[in-house]
């Protein structure tokens, strides 16, 4: 087996993110229940990315590339936080999005042009349609004497999920020195990287804790789940391959992805007045909107320690409307 130290990373995000228990949440439901504050990765506004862009621009540095491609939605994350980690490398990101979400200069549209991103927008529902034009442009810009490193949406390759694996050892290695063992880990899916990662690293690390992903999205994440721990086994060089066993994922769609419901705004509002904690309007808000659900309705057993992984996405509150 191949160590997560085998593989090249930069340094981008500052970790470990700090691991904190919710006193007040603990309280109400008679659980253990702490954040996991990946909103805290140390770029820009921080979130779950730059886990996963250590290991894929570490692999882009290694290939010497001048310029970084991405997709996303208009308030992707993803490319917003992939714009910054790219510079720190002195790196050009064109950020190739889909004309889907909120496009106008708010959010991580704002942070976007800050950052000094070129921005295109592609009026398309298909990622493949973008994914040609990419190729397309790194065609070009060969001619141009430019190398470019293509990173698919949500940087939800096996090697980005990497970033995942490492971090479930990094939160168990804290919840060892608190004297605590979690029961459960919950982490949000969206294109599915992290979510899988956490799932590996349960597999490779802990086994006995169970890994639950919270969709914000309809695509069928068991298969797409399970198809990235094939790959993140192989990329490791495991003996076995990794199984689905440990799968188990709630869909919170609502009235689709990036649209929260009024169920989701008042979980943001909840937790923002219990704990001074701030989610997310597309992805942590409704992941923990769900959750919310389970605990109220008694889904998790009494005195579990749950670990929630707060993965970002702050530029989405001032650009998506929170009912
Ligand atoms: C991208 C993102 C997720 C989902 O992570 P995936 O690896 O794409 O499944 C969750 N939360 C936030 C804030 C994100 O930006």
């Amino acid at each position: 087996m191949k160590q997560i130290n085998d593989f090249p990373r930069v340094q981008l995000g500052i970790f470990p993110t700090p691991l904190q228990k919710l006193e007040n949440l603990s309280r109400e439901f008679g659980k253990n229940i702490y954040l996991k504050r990946d909103d805290m990765s140390g770029v820009a506004l921080g979130g779950n990315k730059v886990r996963k862009l250590e290991f894929l621009l570490a692999e882009a540095q290694k290939q010497g590339v001048d310029t970084v491609m991405t997709t996303g939605q208009a308030q992707s994350n993803h490319a917003m936080l992939t714009a910054a980690c790219a510079n720190k490398l002195g790196m050009h990101t064109i950020l190739m999005l889909k004309k889907r979400g909120v496009t106008d200069p708010k959010g991580n549209q704002i942070l976007n042009r800050i950052l000094g991103a070129e921005i295109e927008f592609y009026d398309t529902d298909k990622y493949s349609d973008i994914y040609e034009e990419m190729a397309r442009r790194t065609a070009d810009l060969a001619q141009q004497g430019h190398k470019a490193y293509e990173i698919p949406v949500g940087g939800s390759t096996a090697l980005g999920a990497l970033g995942y694996v490492e971090c479930f050892r990094e939160t168990m290695e804290q919840c060892a020195a608190l004297g605590i063992h979690p029961d459960r880990m919950v982490g949000v899916v969206g294109s599915g990287g992290t979510y899988a990662g956490l799932c590996a690293g349960a597999d490779l690390f802990a086994p006995d804790v169970k890994v639950t992903g919270m969709a914000v999205d309809d695509d069928p994440f068991e298969q797409i789940t399970a198809q990235l721990k094939l790959e993140i086994g192989s990329l490791l060089e495991l003996d076995r391959p990794l199984g689905n066993e440990n799968i188990e994922i709630y869909y919170n769609c609502g009235a689709g992805y990036g649209v929260p419901g009024p169920e989701d705004g008042a979980a943001v509002r909840y937790l923002a007045q219990q704990e001074g904690v701030v989610l997310d309007p597309v992805y942590t808000g409704k992941g923990f909107s769900l959750f919310l659900r389970m605990l109220r309705e008694g889904a998790f057993a009494q005195d579990d320690t749950i670990i929630f992984l707060h993965s970002g996405g702050a530029g989405g509150l001032f650009a998506i409307d929170l009912p």
